[in-house]
């Protein structure tokens, strides 16, 4: 057991380098091992321990899970919405009875606050199968009279194996964002979670034969993302594929997809810009942008990373900002009053305080935090940057960390120009109290949401997805299940 990742503290030499767990794949209602016999470190991002050995999954895997799906596909397509919408909530509930344990493992294995894991994820997980298992139910189909010559029906029919492949941020919110709409819908699947956080998957898995889950229907592969993950999207056997991660993965699933023709949805990067108007109420507009900023360490796609602060309101959104980042409280994720726990990774702490030092090079003023803390595990403090133009480096990328600047701005057209500068258009989050430059500004902004006065603020119903290079297609509600179909014409004579 052994080979090193991303996540892997290279600075931590003197760690116990042993597994507590040995977790395997999950095809066809079975825990298997990797056809290879390797597996892969799990690191909790706290305390840098190896928490568990997970399978180094390769195409050989992948291809045992899809045929598993495929054959189990014909009669789980075939089975009464009623009874696929049991099975979905009853998943539910066994998320939901598990949710502690469920929290534990999410925060030991993301480094995220236990807090935001009970709040934020394991909720969420709940909801997504209560939601798509209730949705199948209040489906309608289209009909078309072509005058009195011809009657056209719609049928929405499953596609067959959906690939799914999640990022390590939200782990069990994101994976049964995909799971939950790709089986409603009757199609069967195979899903990966991030290397870096297998360990929710591993226990919903455990919960699946709990449920009385058919054989197959669900099947999940753990690895890495260029073998395990790379043999999913290049799967001549799965139609669809469900990518949500970085812009630049993105892209390679988008070209192992095309020339097969596969249905993609790909959620991708963000560089969202919170525009605080000087009319806003600050009450409200600060607490809540600080949020937007440091919530999961910013390690949510959502975050919103550039802060706009029209001039008059400038120094006291900075002055907001400062004292709010200090007063947050950095600590071990597993304690309740924690608000900041640890980044994924050594590598993504190198990755994130690269930025702070271009951040300096770039000219910018690190007003607060900038430092890993002097801890063991891979934390960083809050940082706040002023003092950087829109246009410059640090501005334009996704750090995906807990680093926010602030930026003042004159004028509404400046601050659409600025806000739209970037090549990603995920979120967007406007505050004032003036109701119709709100939704001037909103129609202008080039982002798949605009949250108005408010930030993360998610009904399940509505279209999410993201503009420019933050993603292809649509997904929620009745999106993700048209996404999970097919649409077939039966045209009848008359
Ligand atoms: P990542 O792109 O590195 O990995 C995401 C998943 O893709 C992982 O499971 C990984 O193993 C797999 N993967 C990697 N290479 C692959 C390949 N060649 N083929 C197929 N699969 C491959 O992303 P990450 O670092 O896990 O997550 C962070 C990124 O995800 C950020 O950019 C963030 O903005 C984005 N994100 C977007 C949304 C959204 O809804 N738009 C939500 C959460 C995270």
């Amino acid at each position: 057991m052994g080979t090193s990742r991303s996540k892997t503290a290279a600075d931590a030499p003197e760690m116990p380098r042993f597994a507590r767990h040995k977790l395997q794949n999950f095809i066809n209602g079975e825990f298997v091992a990797p056809k290879s016999g390797r597996y892969l470190d799990d690191i909790n991002p706290a305390t840098e321990e190896v928490i568990a050995a997970i399978p180094d999954s390769d195409a050989g895997d992948v291809d045992a899970a899809v045929a598993a799906a495929r054959a189990a596909f014909r009669s789980w397509s075939l089975t009464p919405a009623d009874n696929r919408s049991r099975l979905l909530l009853k998943i539910a509930d066994l998320i939901e009875k598990n949710f502690e344990e469920l929290a534990r493992l999410e925060s030991a294995d993301n480094g995220k606050p236990i807090s935001l894991a009970r709040r934020l994820d394991i909720p969420r997980a709940i909801a997504n199968f209560r939601f798509f298992a209730t949705a199948i139910l209040h489906q309608a189909s289209e009909a078309h009279l072509t005058d009195s010559t011809a009657l056209n029906y719609t049928l929405r029919q499953p596609l067959g194996v959906a690939g799914l492949i999640a990022p390590w941020n939200l782990p069990l919110y994101l994976l049964s964002w995909k799971i939950a709409p790709a089986i409603a819908a009757g199609n069967t699947c195979v899903a990966k979670p991030s290397e870096m956080t297998p360990m929710t998957a591993n226990r919903l898995a455990e919960l699946l034969i709990e449920a009385g889950m058919p054989q197959g229907v669900i099947n999940i592969v753990h690895g890495l993302g260029p073998t395990a993950g790379a043999a999913i999207a290049a799967h001549r056997d799965v139609p669809v594929l469900s990518f949500t991660g970085g812009t630049a993965t993105g892209a390679k699933v988008a070209a192992a997809a095309a020339p097969l023709f596969k249905k993609v949805s790909l959620e991708l990067g963000g560089k969202n810009p919170t525009i605080i108007f000087a009319d806003a109420d600050l009450e409200e507009a600060i607490p809540t942008s600080l949020r937007a900023a440091f919530w999961n360490q910013g390690e949510i796609c959502l975050c919103g990373s550039r802060v706009f602060a029209q001039r008059p309101v400038f120094d006291k959104v900075v002055e907001g900002f400062f004292h709010g980042a200090k007063s947050l409280r950095i600590g071990d994720p597993l304690d309740d009053g924690t608000q900041i726990g640890a980044l994924i990774s050594a590598a993504h702490v190198d990755k994130v305080l690269g930025y702070v030092e271009l951040a300096r090079k770039e000219g910018g003023k690190i007003f607060t935090g900038g430092h890993r803390v002097e801890r063991r595990g891979y934390f960083v403090e809050p940082t706040v940057i002023t003092g950087l133009q829109s246009d410059c480096r640090v501005l334009q990328e996704e750090i995906f960390g807990p680093v926010v600047t602030i930026t003042p701005f004159d004028d509404e057209a400046e601050v659409i120009a600025f806000a739209n500068s970037t090549r990603y258009g995920l979120s967007s989050s406007v505050w004032t109290r003036d109701l119709q430059r709100a939704h001037r500004v909103a129609a202008a902004i080039e982002s798949g949401t605009v949250w108005i006065n408010c930030w993360l603020l998610r009904d399940l119903r509505v279209p999410f997805g993201g503009a420019k290079e933050s993603g292809v297609g649509r997904e929620g509600g009745f999106d993700s299940l048209e996404f999970f179909t097919e649409a077939k014409n039966v045209c009848v004579k008359l």
